[in-house]
């Protein structure tokens, strides 16, 4: 099976990851965690609220499928910020639920922050055999349901740009906010 999670940042993907993770492995399975950009900058996956665990970064070139060869038997992968893969290695999850017996989670954003879809991510909607919104307690600063992550430079909201640009580190002017569909149509962040 090949499933896909998807929600804005700060909606607790991460931290299901983990979870999930935690859950097959108390069952004895054996898995492999990867992820790529994540917001600690290393091979891991760490969460808002503490968690981490040790991760293998996905490179543009990375084969996924050799990876779980290389690793022997692997009944299941977690994969984090599945969003930023590459589409071929979305084939290639596919091709490891369909010819490798293994199932496969993968956990991302849906859109960038113009609110256009990720390349990895819709391959993944035309694949994935179950698809899940995530909705855990991000809200807009309105109160409405959080769906759409804006990218915010100084204090303005902008819509050009390199689609992957990751905020939030010491070197960057860029920032992100979950905002409601209303409020990132409008480019209304709330502090004015
Ligand atoms: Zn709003």
């Amino acid at each position: 099976m090949l499933r896909f999670y998807f929600g804005p940042m700060d909606c607790g993907k991460s931290t299901l990851a983990l979870q999930m993770n935690y859950n097959h492995g108390r069952q004895g399975r054996r898995g492999l965690v990867l992820t790529k950009h994540d917001r600690s900058g290393g091979p891991k996956v760490t969460s808002r609220i503490g968690l981490d665990s040790e991760a293998i970064e996905v490179v543009d070139d990375l084969d996924l499928v050799d990876l779980v060869r290389r690793h022997g038997p692997v009944d299941y992968v977690i994969c984090d910020e599945a969003c930023f893969y590459t589409v071929e290695q979305i084939e290639q999850l596919a091709d490891l639920a369909d010819h490798h017996g293994v199932d496969v989670y993968a956990f991302g954003l849906a859109s960038d922050f113009r609110s256009q879809m990720f390349p990895a991510a819709q391959r993944l909607f035309e694949l994935a055999d179950e698809i899940s919104r995530l909705q855990v307690e991000v809200l807009c600063w309105c109160g409405r349901p959080g769906l759409l992550n804006a990218r915010v430079v100084g204090d303005r909201m902008v819509r050009t740009g390199e689609q992957v640009v990751i905020g939030d580190t010491d070197a960057a002017l860029i920032r992100y906010r979950v905002l409601c569909r209303r409020h990132h149509r409008a480019g209304d962040l709330g502090e004015g």
